[in-house]
């Protein structure tokens, strides 16, 4: 049976004073009545704070992170590495969300390097797929995301991708209002589960949280988390919305 898991990505928004804030109310607001696990993913600058509160007011929320680098350090200025997020209790970690292959140029080589690497280190990815309103209009986005997912685990042992969560998000439904339909979410999450069953075994695929993302609301929560493939959400705008927020995870 697998947990259901809904992740909020608060993107690059809030100051650590903002998330300090946002946190604290967050934990006052919040009530686990659907037995689902729970994590906030606020910037680099706000993990530190945001944990001394998770830790201080045991809030029963887990800690992500929204991206890394591959290796543990080095000359790579600006970049922060999976040690980094460790020695800060981070517990997930974000990759390959589509805004990071699009303004970034992260290829599914670099989301496969990210990936073992956050394993390596005690980092449960949180691995991103999903196709563009072009790819989908041409009636190739099951081919694409099914290759994305097969690049992105390429070499991973079966041990670790039972820790995997992977986040269906199509990215023309990303920040814009637009849902997949849970028909469509569904099928797309089903065959990516059957992707996994064809590359490890059935079992292990069993095991594999897949997550819908894009434009997740109070509204169509419900919906989405009583499709059979569906495990949880990844949320971006409507996770740092306190209101919509503890709506969500109350589905
Ligand atoms: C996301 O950031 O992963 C996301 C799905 O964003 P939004 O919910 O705003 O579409």
């Amino acid at each position: 049976m697998r947990k259901p898991f809904i992740a909020g990505n608060w993107k690059m928004n809030m100051t650590h004073l903002e998330a300090i804030k946002f946190t604290q109310d967050f934990g006052y607001e919040f009530r686990n009545s659907k037995g689902c696990e729970v994590c906030l993913c606020p910037p680099f600058i706000a993990l530190r704070s945001v944990k001394n509160i998770i830790d201080s007011d045991r809030i029963e929320v887990k800690l992500g992170a929204q991206n890394m680098h591959w290796e543990e350090n080095g000359a790579y200025t600006g970049e922060v590495s999976p040690l980094m997020l460790s020695a800060l209790g981070v517990e997930y970690v974000i990759i390959g969300h589509s805004e990071r292959r699009e303004y970034f140029f992260e290829s599914n080589e670099v989301v496969n390097k990210k990936v073992k690497s956050a394993f390596k280190h005690n980092l449960k990815p949180i691995m991103c797929v999903g196709e563009s309103l072009a790819i989908r209009e041409s009636g190739r986005a099951e081919e694409f995301v099914l290759c994305q997912v097969d690049e992105c685990l390429s070499g991973i042992e079966k041990k670790d991708i039972e820790l995997l969560t992977i986040a269906y998000e199509p990215v023309w439904a990303i920040g814009t209002g637009k849902t997949a339909t849970s028909g469509d979410a569904n099928d797309m999450c089903s065959a990516i589960r059957r992707k996994i069953a064809k590359i490890y075994n059935p079992e292990t695929a069993d095991m594999v949280r897949i997550q819908y993302g894009g434009s997740v609301k109070p509204s169509n929560i419900s919906e989405l988390m009583s499709m059979s493939d569906i495990d949880g959400a990844l949320v971006g705008g409507a996770s740092i919305k306190l209101e919509d927020f503890t709506a969500i995870l109350n589905f």
